[in-house]
């Protein structure tokens, strides 16, 4: 994923952080609206019989969680999705990854070719620095009911003079406001580079993304602001010291009490997808 902070899209974002974001959708208004979710971990009788002809005794689907199905149910979606394929020169390929179980939610800006081409997300130098800011390792980091990689666009937006396309500003505005609310554990959301931050914080960054990052605590408990990991910002890093001396502790701190509130009990706690 690249991350470089640029501000295309500001009219996709207008929330402020207290709580989920808030998108403006104009194709579809009603279908944008949040999915009512309900997070109790029952079994959804109702909706295994619709997904299987027998019975919800014999229906293997009816011993699954409802939020778990639920879930299971938008991710297909999600990667069937191609609502803007006109307008992407690879194809849509849609890399996400959530479990109901993940604690952090690592919000970033969109696939490069790298991820479109392997389907997993930070699977290079950024995400080997992004790893080390967080201190935690690959498994857990690719573990779904611990991390849940949500980016801005889905898909690869192809290439434009500077870089990377920003993300196709139909995807989150779609699918966020429906996955998001699936995520019921989640206590802590990084937000990785402007896009992200503009789409979570609304009026409520600031003038500018080193300036949003510096007043990480104003954003917390929910939220915590990042520039992008890449080898490319190295400069960056440089310039603001205060980075790695005030912010990179917070986070490690914050990351490892929102992973350590997912202990969850073992009875409950969800298989890791093959
Ligand atoms: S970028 Fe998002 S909206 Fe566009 S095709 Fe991919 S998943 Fe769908």
């Amino acid at each position: 994923m690249r991350g470089r902070a640029r501000d295309k899209h500001p009219r996709t974002a207008t929330s402020v952080p207290s709580g989920r974001p808030s998108f403006r959708r104009d194709r579809d208004k009603q279908s944008s609206a949040p999915l009512a979710v309900d997070s109790s971990p029952k079994t959804d009788h109702r909706l295994s019989s619709v997904l299987c002809p027998l019975s919800s005794v014999l229906c293997p689907l009816s011993s699954v969680p409802a939020p778990t199905r639920r879930l299971a149910t938008l991710l297909t979606q999600i990667r069937a999705c191609r609502v803007c394929e006109a307008h992407l020169p690879l194809g849509p390929n849609p890399v996400v990854r959530a479990g109901v179980g993940a604690r952090v939610l690592i919000v970033g800006q969109a696939p490069g070719t790298k991820v479109h081409a392997t389907g997993i997300p930070w699977n290079d130098a950024s995400g080997d620095r992004l790893r080390q800011w967080l201190a935690i390792d690959r498994d857990t980091f690719y573990d779904e009911q611990q991390v849940a990689i949500v980016p801005m666009g889905f898909c690869y937006p192809g290439r434009g003079h500077g870089g990377d396309l920003p993300p196709r500003p139909e995807c989150a505005p779609l699918w966020h406001p429906q996955l998001i609310p699936l995520l019921t554990r989640v206590r802590l959301v990084l937000l990785i580079g402007r896009y992200a931050q503009v789409g979570y914080l609304g009026k409520s960054q600031r003038g500018s993304l080193t300036e949003t990052v510096r007043a990480a605590h104003d954003y917390l408990p929910r939220y915590l602001p990042l520039p992008h990991p890449s080898p490319r910002n190295q400069m960056w890093l440089r310039r603001h010291p205060w980075f790695e001396r005030d912010i990179l502790p917070l986070l490690r701190e914050r990351v490892a009490a929102a992973l350590a509130d997912a202990s969850t009990p073992t009875s409950t706690r969800e298989k890791k997808p093959r």
